[in-house]
């Protein structure tokens, strides 16, 4: 077998450029024509197993780091690194939960509804399946400074890997004010440079990639290729917990849309490889607030279209929002992006998977998230827009009551306890000030708690038992 590197290589999206360069370099956009860029494989170079049921030999040989990590453990379906090059902390220990609890809520026969625990990683989301293989390439090329532009997931995610592995120094961009303080604590406490641009988190995106640009510092949001690559590996893990028997239905919360892009290049890949026979629908879930995707593509028709997505439409879409300065406004603040920068990507995912679009308000993400916590591990408001959304597809009828459905929870319950606390509070004033404002308007699932005087008697009656 040769070695990995020499079997991967970056691959422009576009069809009429499809421009290839090597893995070696540095890049975030095909510097031809500005494009998305892929990491593409010589498959015939790779000693891919021939069934995924042999990834299965691994699991005894969990010692191994490599083997340990629930990304890498399926190296060879991401083979763009050596052993030796992989820069692991131990992510993707990560559990699918079937829960008949959130089942009923969300209107599906018993057995039939799975939550993939992602907030299970190392820095508590998903981000840190595309961290590990950013932090790889980094280190591949000798990346001395990365950097990202975050909502808070994509910061913590990056901070743990510099203060875990040591390679290089960090600094993050994060939107003023917006940001949840779990996740901002945990770029402090790993010792992160951490600058709060007085914006928001597209400003901040805009201002990274062009510090990036000049002062040659690896960026690692996910117009990084290499990001999205270990995000596949979600859907080797969800593959994995069902005996590698696919779902029908996958339902992910969208914000810049990495992670669905990644979903549908992992189906396709596997499908080409003959690895699984069928391809599950997607589900990709806005936020009421920010809500680019769901109107470009179920309101206005937008599709991937042989790679030759409608541009002048994007165009048009975007110039009005300038226009009339639409601000992406949700309390699901990792999923509040207007301008998601893998949008091309996410349309070709859609079409390889028979997708759909629909967006969730903020109230639906919060009544949905207490139902989530209620019936297992919890999680942050954005990742319950796909519980949310799986309740609105069935009452649409789009997903049937005997669907095998997978939500996926992108993040810890704990990175916004702020949320948490306001709905379920009796706190009238923090009710107001942290989800009031932003459009919601009661709490029929609020666990409230209870004030008692320091008397037992009274204690006693208290109880509720
Ligand atoms: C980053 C993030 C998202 C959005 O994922 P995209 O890949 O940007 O669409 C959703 N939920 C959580 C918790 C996140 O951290
Ligand atoms: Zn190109």
């Amino acid at each position: 077998m040769s070695s990995p590197a020499e079997s991967a290589f970056q691959r422009c999206i576009h069809p009429d450029c499809a421009q290839t360069f090597s893995v070696s370099e540095v890049l975030t956009a095909c510097p031809k024509c500005g494009s998305l860029l892929d990491i593409a494989y010589d498959w015939s170079r790779v000693a891919v197993p021939k069934s995924l049921r042999e990834f299965e030999a691994r699991w005894m040989t969990r010692r191994n780091p490599v083997d340990f990590s629930g990304v890498w453990r399926f190296r060879e379906l991401l083979p763009f690194a050596t052993d030796e090059q992989i820069v692991t902390i131990g992510e993707g220990q990560t559990i699918l939960q079937q829960s008949d609890y959130v089942g009923r809520y969300v209107g599906m026969t018993g057995g039939q509804l799975h939550l993939q625990y992602e907030g299970l990683n190392p820095s508590g989301s998903f981000k840190d399946n595309g961290m590990t293989a950013a932090s790889t390439h980094a280190r591949m090329v000798g990346a001395k400074i990365a950097a990202c532009a975050s909502t808070g997931n994509t910061s913590a995610s990056l901070a743990i890997y510099a203060s875990t592995a040591r390679i290089f120094k960090v600094v993050v961009f994060v939107g003023s004010g917006k940001i949840a303080y779990g996740k901002l604590s945990q770029a402090l406490d790993y010792d992160a440079r951490t600058l709060q641009i007085l914006g928001d988190f597209d400003d901040a995106l805009a201002r990274v990639r062009e510090v990036a640009g000049e002062k040659g510092i690896y960026l690692c949001n996910s117009v990084n290729p290499f990001r999205l690559e270990g995000q596949k590996s979600i859907m080797y893990r969800v593959l994995e917990a069902l005996a590698w028997e696919p779902p029908d239905w996958i339902v992910v919360p969208g914000g810049n849309l990495g992670n669905s892009s990644s979903f549908g290049k992992a189906f396709q890949e596997l499908k080409d490889l003959g690895l699984i026979s069928r391809i599950p629908r997607l589900a990709v879930i806005n936020a009421a607030g920010a809500n680019t995707l769901y109107r470009l593509y179920e309101q206005q028709g937008l599709r991937w279209n042989g790679g030759r997505p409608d541009e002048t439409l994007v165009k048009s879409f975007y110039d009005d929002m300038n226009t009339q300065r639409r601000r992406a406004s949700t309390l699901a603040s990792a999923i509040e992006i207007n301008r998601p920068v893998n949008l091309e990507k996410c349309l070709r995912a859609l079409d390889v998977c028979d997708g759909v679009v629909r967006e969730v308000d903020d109230q639906a993400i919060l009544d949905a998230k207490a139902q989530v916590g209620a019936g297992g591990f919890g999680c942050e408001p954005a990742s319950a827009a796909s519980v949310a959304g799986a309740k609105l597809l069935r009452e649409q009828g789009v997903i049937a009551p005997s669907d095998k459905v997978v939500c996926i929870l992108t993040g810890h319950q704990l990175k916004d306890p702020t949320a948490t606390v306001a709905y379920h509070s009796a706190d009238v004033e923090l009710f107001e000030e942290k989800l009031g404002q932003r459009g919601v308007k009661s709490a029929p699932f609020a666990n409230r708690p209870v004030v008692v005087d320091n008397d037992l008697q009274k204690i006693i009656e208290a109880l509720g038992v």
